[in-house]
């Protein structure tokens, strides 16, 4: 199989949110089409890859460098060992040709969002599922009959009672079948976040489901008050205390004990993993990790840090990736990780599920349809459409 051509727009996730850190007004991500010369049903094969969230689209880094490669490459050189496919780990080798050791951050999610649309085409080649593909290959054929997965949401909007707002949209969550939830906290002044939170417990139901974010905003005495403040309330993680790189301050956070823990969705590598765990002073029995598939270069790069998590102690129920959207939903079912984070809201770009996808008590049952699923999705397949002629 040939890789014919490769197709890439950025589009705006336009959402009138902001976290403790940043606002999503103005995001971007970047859609990939990666089309190839095995024909099906009279059309190109073709993988789909969309960006995770929260670090713009990859248009640039995609047309410089990454997309080249995979074009000018052989298609000996990324073929599967068997049949008429391509394999990714094949082709992530092209696309990470001539880069340097420890060049990590933005060209990790380049490199990302080709790896999905590749392996959304290893799984139409296969006529599988992605989950069914990857707990084939990765995971002695295991997988789960049903992925956990949990609402986040509970941003900061302008203008709302907040109170009131967090309380309504937990419960539409509810409504959803969502029993675990997140909500962003150290955006506001202490009182407000109070209020907040304990709007949001009165839906969840107890501290045991809500988890708080605070993106890393924090510096060392407004993460010390902030957690101090919040522990009585036995949340299930407090996600970002701190500077997401500043592991001794985690670790001095870790070390006082006042909530479980979770981070890495600000670690693109295996390498930046090694250092989390030797330095950030975490503990598998109370922690998290969520470092992001497609922030990480994708699968080859994300199975790396499983290894090396796991021979750290690390079981990969405890692993919960960062960014809701499809890919990495496959990614939680056919890893057999811990959790999926979702987005509910269908109407954003990478909130939701296929049409036809429901959640059941907290849990999603993976479906049988070939690929990923953006085609089944309909506000994803409109940007994809584009890219398809
Ligand atoms: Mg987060």
């Amino acid at each position: 199989m040939k890789i014919t051509a490769i197709r890439e727009t950025m589009v705006p996730l336009a959402a009138p949110m902001r976290n403790a850190d940043i606002a999503f007004d103005a995001m971007t991500a970047s859609a990939v089409a990666v089309v190839t010369d095995r024909i099906v049903d009279g059309r190109p094969l073709m993988g789909l890859g969309f960006d995770s969230i929260g670090r713009y689209g990859h248009g640039g880094l995609l047309r410089e460098r990454f997309i080249p490669r995979l074009l000018a490459a052989r298609p000996e050189d990324y073929a599967a060992a068997a049949g008429d496919a391509i394999d990714p780990l094949r082709a992530w080798a092209v696309m990470m040709r001539n880069e340097k050791a420890g060049g990590h951050g933005e060209r990790a999610g380049a490199v990302g969002v080709l790896d999905a649309a590749l392996w959304d085409l290893a799984a139409k080649a296969e006529g599988k599922p992605l989950w069914r593909v990857l707990a084939d290959r990765f995971n002695g054929g295991r997988a789960p009959a049903r992925v956990p997965t949990y609402a986040s949401g509970g941003h900061y909007r302008e203008g709302a009672d907040e109170a009131r707002a967090i309380a309504a949209e937990l419960s539409a969550y509810r409504a959803l079948g969502y029993t675990q939830f997140k909500i962003k906290v150290g955006g506001a002044a202490l009182d407000r976040d109070k209020a907040r939170i304990e709007a949001a417990l009165a839906v969840a139901g107890g501290g045991g489901a809500l988890a708080v974010d605070g993106n890393g905003a924090a510096d060392r005495a407004a993460a010390f008050a902030l957690l101090g403040a919040l522990a009585p309330y036995g949340l299930r993680w407090f996600e970002e205390p701190c500077d997401p790189l500043d592991y001794a301050l985690l670790a001095e956070i870790s070390a006082a004990g006042f909530l479980p823990l979770a981070t890495g969705e600000n670690v693109f590598s295996a390498a930046d993993t090694r250092n989390l765990l030797r330095y950030g002073g975490l503990k598998p029995a109370r922690d998290r990790l969520q470092m992001d598939i497609s922030l990480t270069y994708g699968v080859p790069e994300y199975l790396r840090i499983v290894a090396l998590l796991e021979e750290a102690g690390w079981p990969r129920t405890r692993l919960v990736p960062h960014a809701g959207h499809l890919f990495s939903f496959h990614v939680v079912a056919g890893l057999g990780l811990g959790s999926h984070e979702a987005a509910p809201d269908g109407r954003l770009l990478f909130g939701g599920y296929p049409e036809g996808v429901a959640v059941e008590d907290g849990h999603v049952t993976p479906w049988d349809a070939p690929g990923t699923g953006f085609e089944r999705k309909e506000n994803l397949n409109r940007v994809f459409a584009p890219l398809l002629d």
